[in-house]
């Protein structure tokens, strides 16, 4: 290892970074991480399922208490996005503006950007806040039981959420963002479990009151407690290409059980990675990547058997 080589550069500082950059630094690793700023966790206005909260917890609190018990390890967290990544197992070299980073390791944490509908940022943030927009039903379907749902997105990714919400509620509607794309069996699938189709596309969300009113292209309004966007997510993998990492139908990251990706020295955790996107999830691949980073480069030192 060079003077100014570090052990590794965790790029991205949600959930799955700063576990990854907790556990190496406790491994006596030399890790900085750099973060952008748009991890999904700090969009979390309380989250209900996340184990050991049983108030729940703000998503940027637990970034906060995250970074804080990093950097108490001696983890770098610089905000900057990594522009360039290139090389290979024990000489890595990124970019971040004028930052230049050299690392034997590399760990990819860039999670994914929701679709979002077209509301502009204050509104779509209080949206959020007063629950009248979600976007994970696992994360909080809990806490829409029994009320009247609008999932915002008629195709098979929007067929798929409404069914998976019929477990918290019986009143679910879909909205169609642009035209109704739906087959004869996807219409017959929701008939079967009650859910309605809206009868004309989408013209605007209005979250002005209590609850959230869809102005329809027809004239009709509806009303609903709250809206799920089921419009699908796009993976942050530029870095991921760069480095020639092999990706899933779906453009995340295809990992091994050991977080290792298909570039010696890279490895993953997180939403980037095809898997359950919860913080809980993120953690656990952060950990068991962080463990087989940490053995690796201890075997290349000729320090394991
Ligand atoms: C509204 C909402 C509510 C949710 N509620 C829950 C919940 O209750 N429970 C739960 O378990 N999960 C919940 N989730 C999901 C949870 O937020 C994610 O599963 C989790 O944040 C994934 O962690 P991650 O570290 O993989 O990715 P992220 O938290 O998205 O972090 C990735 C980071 O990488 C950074 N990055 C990407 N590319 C670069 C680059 N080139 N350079 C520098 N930085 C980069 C991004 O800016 C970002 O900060 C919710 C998500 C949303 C949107």
């Amino acid at each position: 290892m060079t003077p100014d080589q570090i052990d590794v550069l965790i790029v991205g500082g949600g959930p799955a970074g700063l576990t990854a950059a907790i556990y190496l630094t406790r491994y006596h690793r030399r890790v900085v991480v750099v973060d952008d700023g748009n991890s999904r966790a700090k969009w979390i206005p309380r989250s209900h399922n996340h184990a050991g909260f049983p108030d729940g917890i703000n998503g940027e609190d637990l970034l906060r208490r995250m970074r804080e018990q990093a950097e108490r390890y001696g983890a770098t967290i610089v905000e900057a996005r990594i522009d360039t990544l290139e090389g290979q197992a024990e000489a890595f070299h990124a970019r971040a503006g004028d930052l230049a980073i050299s690392a034997r390791a590399i760990l990819l944490a860039t999670g994914v950007k929701n679709r979002r509908p077209s509301i502009d940022g204050d509104t779509h943030r209080d949206a959020l806040n007063r629950g009248l927009l979600r976007y994970c039903p696992v994360c909080d379907g809990y806490e829409a039981t029994g009320q009247a749902i609008g999932v915002l997105g008629a195709d098979a990714h929007g067929v798929a959420e409404a069914l998976f919400l019929r477990t918290y509620s019986d009143r679910i509607t879909l909205l169609a963002a642009k035209v109704i794309e739906l087959d004869p069996d996807d219409r017959e699938v929701l008939q079967r479990a009650g859910i309605a189709i809206a009868p004309s596309r989408l013209d605007r969300l209005d979250f002005s009151g209590d609850q959230v009113t869809a102005h329809l292209a027809g004239g009709q309004d509806l009303r609903f407690d709250t809206v799920y966007p089921a419009l699908g997510s796009d993976s942050n993998n530029a870095l991921a290409r760069q480095l020639g990492v092999e990706l899933s139908e779906e453009q995340c990251i295809v990992a091994d059980i050991k977080q290792r990706t298909s570039a010696a020295g890279v490895y993953a955790a997180g939403d980037i990675v095809m898997s359950l996107d919860q913080i809980s999830v993120a953690m656990g691949h952060a950990a068991i990547a962080a463990a087989a980073l940490h053995n690796d480069l201890r075997q290349k030192d000729g320090q394991s058997r």
